[in-house]
């Protein structure tokens, strides 16, 4: 059989957020029950694209640390015996302060302000008792590609060691905050000791791929066909035709 590694980029479930980034139960379920039909066994990031799982392989990811994710999507994930991987931004979960930055700030406000609280270090650490993962989202969100290099490598190296600290195992794998990555960021990453990061597809460079790993995004418009070809093998090698697999 052929190998083919999924990796899915979620952030937030919710019954009634129709923000871009969320999406329903209802609809997560349906999505990883089609996965499975398919034939997708779950793992986590690092796992799937440096581990050596034959067949077809699933990474569910999820950015940003909403509560959601263990309050709602993590139920859905046991159903399936799938782990998945977290995205911490580090400074937002120690401070346990709602998550805001340009884009999401707009939310604060309203009805669906509490969507915004992000996971805590112990709800973490549950959730790698449970076999998940917990990455690296850095430390304060921002687009890397915009920071000089003591900024950038800060952001890189404390979010990593704090991630460590809290959870208590390796943090091997970061995603870049709005998937912006160059070839300066992608390589201080490597350079801080991760071993993977994911992107978003239309940010290949060139370099090694498992630093700039082609996530894809699932969001609140995607259900039905549109998340069917989001996820087809055949239309994902057409899209990643300029981003050629191998040199890990
Ligand atoms: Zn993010």
């Amino acid at each position: 059989m052929t190998r083919d590694v999924l990796v899915l980029c979620y952030h937030a479930l919710s019954p009634t957020w129709d923000a871009a980034l969320s999406t329903t139960p209802e609809r997560f379920e349906r999505q990883l029950a089609l996965l499975r039909r398919r034939g997708y066994r779950g793992a986590t990031f690092t796992d799937a694209i440096l581990g050596r799982l034959p067949g077809r392989v699933l990474a569910v990811t999820f950015d940003d640390g909403y509560r959601s994710v263990i309050e709602l999507a993590r139920p859905i994930l046991d159903e399936f015996a799938m782990p998945a991987t977290v995205f911490a931004p580090t400074d937002f979960i120690a401070a346990e302060a709602p998550i805001s930055w340009p884009g999401v700030d707009r939310w604060l406000d309203g009805d669906h302000a509490r969507e915004l609280t992000p996971m805590t270090w112990d709800e973490l650490r549950l959730l790698v008792d449970a076999g998940w993962e917990i990455g690296s989202h850095t430390c304060s969100h921002p687009r890397l590609t915009t920071l000089g290099d003591s900024a950038l490598i800060d952001e890189l190296e404390r979010s990593k060691a704090q991630c460590e600290r809290s959870v208590r195992t390796t943090c091997s794998s970061l995603a870049y905050p709005y998937g912006d990555v160059d070839q300066r960021v992608a390589a201080a990453t490597a350079r801080a000791g991760y071993r993977a990061a994911g992107a978003l597809p239309e940010r290949w460079l060139g370099g090694r791929r498992a630093f700039q790993w082609p996530r894809i995004g699932i969001y609140h418009v995607d259900d039905g066909l549109r998340y069917r070809l989001k996820v087809s093998p055949a239309l994902r090698r057409v899209r990643s035709l300029r981003a050629p697999s191998g040199g890990g």
